[in-house]
């Protein structure tokens, strides 16, 4: 196995289901590569355990080789050998794990969705403890991410402290409390857990599904450490339901916990959102060169038959999963407002759920020759880019959003974000018109009721200071450009409750 590179720092291991560009689905792929670079870059030594994917990304992964081991994990009353894959991802060590198990697990042609993801991903949570265990690393830090690897922390004290595996501090990410693997409880000893053991309130049983268990329940019940992606959605997860946030049933095991629970605002990864860079782009650009932005704009719009007649008309763009949490109804609202108000609207996103994906196909097949509407019902990385950079405002009427990337990647691209004051989007969107945020701050258009009448009055006052104050719309523009969403802070403070988990650890042991 790769010896360990010197370090003077933690050793942190990722283990997760998601890490960008190899295999993302939404932030959660952003969040694993964004932190682990910056946690790399303040000097530690920053590893990252996947499944190994066929459906990943195999291009952007370097010096890919299988090592000469077998790791056998167990499931279902049995042991599996697993074939280990390592290589470089953003320049970062990933280990893939190849389970030889009947199931081909990661043989799916797509990262979730199976009838079976509880199975997919209790295996590979065991498998990479399997992996460190086997191979005699000794992190500091095993910090997984929502309930596909949930089952990481009862795993670790359950099994694997009592073999003497036993280093780690294990911190547990939330980026979601809307997925929360909840299963019938006998599913959970397929990896090796004692469901008796661990179906009690206290632990993993469902708050409200007696007879299930419930992975993110557990991992904040074992974990050393809990975050969630922003500071005001780590408030709204402790309340009970307001519209439909809230900690979908987790608030009073959160409240409980509290002090060891915290949000962090996620980071974005500069190097990736770099408009003076972004390869994606046909003209790269910067806050002083907003011509090249402009040309970005009639680039789209021509490789979209968009009209070009009018080169000011201001450009509304959107990318997004289609899902109820985004308020697809406000998205579509959204569209319709846009015309209304003289602008042009590029719609990216892609559907899981089949009503929405087939409601979007419909309106996308009524604008299909549109002027000024275009809808592209896929998930497509190179034209997010182009839209990043072509748009002039950024709409994200999330009905909850726990932290959201779309805002602070539109900004630095330099289009002016139209969203709801929640999670994520209230830590980093400030009202320009709010006299109560201090002007240096104030970057975006936000509205908290979320109906059609709270877009349309954010969105109206977007389009009234592009239409008529361009000055001040540059100067706007300029400014959200350079505000940095780089994870230099944020790292910072992972690396503080890492540190303090730790010493809160030696303090311990040194009692006892
Ligand atoms: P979530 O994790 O809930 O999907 P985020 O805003 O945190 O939402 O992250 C979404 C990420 O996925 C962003 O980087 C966004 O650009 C990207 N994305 C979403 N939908 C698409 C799509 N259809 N094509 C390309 N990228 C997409």
């Amino acid at each position: 196995l790769t010896k360990s590179l010197k370090s003077s720092g933690l050793h942190i291991v990722h283990i997760a289901a998601e890490m960008a560009p190899v295999a993302k689905v939404g932030g959660l792929g952003d969040v694993v590569s964004g932190l682990s670079k910056a946690l790399q870059k303040r000097g530690h030594l920053v590893e990252i355990i996947l499944p190994k994917y066929d459906c990943m990304n195999h291009d952007l992964i370097s010096d890919l080789k299988e090592l000469d081991m077998t790791v056998h994990s167990y499931f279902d009353g049995q042991q599996f050998g697993n074939k280990i894959w390592v290589g470089i991802v953003a320049g970062l060590p990933v280990y893939f794990i190849e389970p030889h198990h009947p199931g081909k697990f990661f043989w799916r042609g797509q990262y979730y969705g199976e009838h079976d993801d509880f199975k997919r991903f209790s295996f590979f949570s065991r498998a990479a403890l399997e992996l460190l265990f086997q191979s005699g690393k000794k992190p500091d830090i095993i910090h997984c991410h929502d309930w596909q690897t949930a089952f990481v922390p009862p795993l670790y004290w359950d099994v694997y402290s009592s073999k003497g595996f036993n280093s780690a501090r294990i911190c547990f990410t939330c980026h979601n409390f809307e997925y929360q693997g909840v299963s019938p409880a006998s599913e959970l000893a397929s990896c090796g857990l004692d469901v008796h053991h661990l179906h009690r309130p206290d632990r993993m049983q469902d708050n409200s599904s007696h007879e299930r268990i419930n992975p993110v329940k557990g991992a904040v019940v074992y974990s050393n450490i809990v975050t969630t992606v922003s500071p005001t959605y780590a408030q709204e997860v402790r309340t009970a339901e307001v519209f439909v946030t809230g900690g979908r049933g987790l608030h009073e095991t959160l409240n409980f916990h509290s002090r060891k629970f915290v949000g962090i605002l996620n980071g974005i990864d500069t190097d990736a959102w770099n408009p003076a860079t972004d390869s994606f782009l046909k003209y790269q650009y910067s806050a002083d060169d907003l011509q090249a932005k402009e040309e970005n704009k009639a680039a789209l719009r021509k490789h979209l038959g968009l009209s070009s007649a009018n080169a000011s008309q201001p450009l509304v763009g959107c990318i997004t999963r289609l899902v109820p949490q985004k308020g697809v109804h406000l998205i579509r609202h959204a569209i319709y407002q846009t015309l209304e108000l003289g602008g042009q609207f590029i719609l990216l996103g892609s559907s899981p759920v089949t009503h929405i994906q087939r409601e979007f196909e419909e309106i996308s097949n009524h604008f299909q020759n549109h002027p000024h509407v275009r809808l592209i019902l896929s998930y497509d990385d190179a034209l997010s880019h182009a839209i990043f950079a072509a748009s002039d405002m950024f709409v994200i009427p999330s009905i909850f959003e726990p932290c959201g990337l779309t805002q602070m990647i539109a900004m630095r691209y330099g289009s002016v974000p139209i969203a709801r004051r929640t999670g994520g989007l209230n830590d980093s969107v400030f009202d320009v018109d709010d006299d109560a945020i201090p002007v240096q701050v104030r970057n975006g258009f936000t509205f908290l009721v979320p109906d059609e009448q709270g877009l349309s009055g954010a969105m109206k006052r977007g389009f009234k200071l592009y239409m008529r104050n361009p000055d001040a719309w540059r100067d706007l523009v300029q400014k959200n450009m350079a505000i940095d969403f780089s994870w230099d802070s944020s790292s910072a403070q992972y690396e503080q409750l890492y540190e303090n988990s730790l010493a809160r650890a030696r303090k311990s042991s040194r009692e006892n």
